[in-house]
């Protein structure tokens, strides 16, 4: 069932969100080389305690974490680890946060250091993927549309779109109805009304679109090794359009 929340509720999600986006800017001065992703988890972590809120994603199906860190051609659901980043990497890391039994899920890609210009340009291009498919979000408008116009953007810069992992609904869940996939057709699927949220989150690859889950069940990595990167808002449909709910 997709749910439509009430202002009080999109309050509560708005608050949970920027928690999750503070904890983001919180990280950022840390991604430096040198730095382990188990440490970025352990600062993330902290500061979301330290807002009253917990994250969302430790113990979820039993996810062993705080945070994902997913490096180069990890595409989601990363372990933090022991490795350590280095110039030229680049890494997802995508953060739930429940506040008051409210979630917010945002994530973004960041370079280490000075990356390739093909890094550069995927991580440019997954962004503004991400606006691409926001710009589809309005009442009336329907959930192919927001995957359309992402599949539209980036086979237009050549970049593969994962097509296994989708964004979804976000509210007293972390996953909710319903799947927003990154791919399909204009004018199929749900309708968008006004009070829904939603987490969109294009995952590109700068190589093909298809990947292999690793040995602990839950990587996500590319099939051909080539760098992926993930950006995602959670946002709620307003009566003309959307609102963030994940930034300040
Ligand atoms: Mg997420
Ligand atoms: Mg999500």
């Amino acid at each position: 069932m997709i749910t439509i929340k009430s202002e009080r509720e999109i309050e509560l999600l708005k608050k949970a969100g920027n928690i999750v986006y503070r904890t983001h800017q919180y990280l950022r001065p840390h991604i430096k080389p040198g730095i382990t992703t188990k440490e970025l988890d352990r600062l993330a972590e902290e500061f979301i305690r330290s807002q009253d809120a917990t994250p969302s994603f430790k113990g979820y199906e039993g996810f062993p974490s705080a945070t994902c860190m997913s490096v180069n051609d990890e595409v989601v659901h990363g372990f933090p680890s022991d490795y350590r980043l280095k110039e030229g990497d680049i890494i997802s890391i995508d953060i739930g946060a429940c506040y008051k039994g409210y979630h917010g899920d945002s994530a973004w890609t960041y370079p280490v250091g000075k990356v390739s210009p093909e890094k550069e340009s995927l991580l440019k291009y997954t962004e503004e993927a991400l606006f691409q498919g926001l710009s589809q979000v309005k009442p009336r408008n329907r959930i192919g549309d927001i995957g359309a116009k992402i599949e539209e953007y980036a086979t237009l810069h050549h970049l593969g779109v994962v097509r296994e992992l989708v964004g979804h609904g976000v509210g007293t869940s972390i996953h909710e109805e319903p799947d927003v996939p990154n791919y399909g057709k204009k004018n199929t699927g749900p309708l968008l009304k006004e009070g829904m949220v939603i987490a969109v989150e294009p995952m590109l690859n700068l190589g093909r679109r298809n990947v292999c889950i690793l040995d602990n069940d839950w990587t996500i990595v590319t099939e051909d090794g080539s760098p992926s990167a993930h950006f995602e808002h959670t946002v709620a449909v307003t009566k003309d359009g959307y609102q963030i709910l994940t930034g300040e």
